[in-house]
C-alpha cells in the first residue's frame, strides 16, 4: 500500500517540525521566520508493506488579495495541485490561537475530498491543560474532521497516535 499525505497549515504552526518528527530526520527547514519553506518537501516513510508519502505543503494560507504576486501564485497553485490526489490531509493549527490564516486554509480544504485530520500542535506550551478541551470542541465544530489529535511535534508527544489515524485512510 502506498498513500499520499499532505501536511497543511498557516506558516509557523509546525508543519516542517512534524514532518521531521515523523520521518525521523531533518529534511525540512524549521524556523521562527514564516515562509522559510517555499517549496514542497516530500518524504517517504516505509512501515512493513505500507509506504507513506508525506508532502509539506506551504502556501495554503495566502489571501485572495495577495494571490497575484508571482511567488504567492506559484505557492498557491502548488498547494492546490498537491491536494488533488492525496489520501489524507493533516491540518495543523496552534494550541491556542485561531487566526484569519487558519480560516483561509480551512476554506481551501472545503473542496478536498480526502479525509482531514486536525492536529492541534504545541500542546507542550499549554500552561493550563484544562483550556485544551473547550478549544478542541470549538475548532472541531468548524468542519467534519476524521479525527482531532493534540500533539507536540517538537517533543513527539502523540505523534504516533496521529500517524495511526493517518494509516486508517490509506
Ligand atoms: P512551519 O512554518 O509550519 O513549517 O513551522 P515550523 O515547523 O518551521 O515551526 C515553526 C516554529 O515553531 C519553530 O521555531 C519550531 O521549533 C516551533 N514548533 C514547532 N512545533 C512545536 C511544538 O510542538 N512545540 C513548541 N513549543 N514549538 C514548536
Ligand atoms: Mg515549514
Amino acid at each position: 500500500i502506498c498513500g499520499f499525505v499532505a501536511i497543511v497549515g498557516r506558516p509557523n504552526v509546525g508543519k516542517s517540525t512534524l514532518m521531521n518528527r515523523i520521518l525521523g530526520q531533518k529534511i525540512s527547514i524549521t524556523s521562527r521566520r514564516p515562509q522559510t519553506t517555499r517549496h514542497q518537501v516530500r518524504g517517504i516513510k516505509t512501515e512493513g508493506e505500507t509506504q507513506f508519502i508525506y508532502v509539506d505543503t506551504p502556501g495554503m494560507h495566502i489571501m485572495a488579495k495577495d494571490r497575484n504576486k508571482a511567488i504567492n501564485r506559484f505557492m498557491n497553485q502548488a498547494a492546490t495541485q498537491a491536494l488533488r490526489d492525496v489520501d489524507c490531509v493533516v491540518f495543523i493549527i496552534d494550541r491556542t490561537r485561531w487566526s484569519e490564516e487558519d480560516q483561509i486554509v480551512l476554506q481551501r480544504l472545503e473542496h478536498v475530498k480526502a479525509p482531514v485530520i486536525l492536529a492541534v500542535n504545541k500542546v507542550d506550551r499549554l500552561q493550563d491543560k484544562a483550556t485544551l478541551l473547550p478549544w478542541l470542541e470549538e475548532v472541531g465544530a468548524r468542519r467534519e474532521f476524521a479525527a482531532i489529535v493534540p500533539i507536540s511535534a517538537k517533543h513527539g508527544t502523540n505523534v504516533p497516535e496521529l500517524e495511526a489515524e493517518v494509516a486508517k485512510h490509506l
